[in-house]
């Protein structure tokens, strides 16, 4: 195998190594708490409180209109027992009753949009717990794949490792160096040459380039520097 070949190998290798770390590494983040299913708790937390608060309030309202009614009533039965005999007092009584059936108008209509805002609020809670079932049950899925590739992962990434330094060692150090030198700053680092163009850039090659890229040497792009593979 040619010098460059085994380069290219190589590379194709530590491509590989990145891709499985980046696999591992993306299986332990949704080991963690799934954002989404922290969102979605929080949001179900704030809509429980705000249920809760709007009963409270309704609870509150009903108790002020049963108090109201209770002496809207009280008032009719004076006016109309015959109980109320002077003139003053009946009228006041009648005023006090007329305000009062106003009152509870106000508070009833009151009580209506809030139930109404209610039953609003706890549509929302029937979602949000609707799509937290489903992204738990998806989070599930998706950790239960995570520990059956585990294995293999892991598996694979040490054969990558070792393929890796057997060819590392075919090689002598020095271009070996010169690999890595390229690869940190570019990827590939090395490219094929393509009808008489570098891949990696795609600008034409001069024919002396091409001339000693077929031998046994490493030539370089003089362009992009990326080691040229014949
Ligand atoms: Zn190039």
């Amino acid at each position: 195998m040619k010098v460059a070949e085994t380069l290219a190998a190589i590379e194709a290798l530590d491509l590989r190594q990145q891709a499985l770390l980046s696999e591992q590494e993306q299986a332990a983040q949704r080991a963690k708490t799934d954002p989404t299913v922290r969102q979605l708790r929080q949001r179900r937390a704030a809509l429980e409180a705000q249920v809760k608060r709007q009963a409270s309030g309704l609870k509150q309202l009903e108790l002020e209109v049963a108090e109201l009614a209770g002496r809207a009533q009280n008032h009719e039965k004076a006016i109309y027992d015959g109980s109320v005999r002077h003139p003053a007092d009946l009228q006041r009584r009648q005023h006090e009753l007329e305000t009062l059936r106003v009152k509870i108008q106000g508070l009833e209509e009151t009580e209506l949009s809030q139930m109404e805002a209610q039953e609003q609020t706890s549509a929302e809670l029937d979602l949000v717990g609707e799509q937290l079932t489903e992204r738990e049950h998806e989070v599930d899925q998706l950790r239960a794949a995570d520990r059956g590739r585990a294995a293999d992962l892991a598996e694979e990434l040490t054969t990558a490792v070792e393929e890796r330094r057997q060819l590392g060692e075919s090689v002598t150090p020095s271009q070996l160096r010169s690999y890595e030198r390229t690869a940190a700053r570019r990827r590939p680092a090395v490219a094929k040459v393509v009808g008489g163009t570098c891949s990696g850039c795609r600008l034409p090659l001069p024919s002396r380039l091409l001339q000693e890229a077929r031998g046994e040497q490493l030539v370089t792009c003089e362009n992009c520097e990326r080691i040229l593979l014949l």
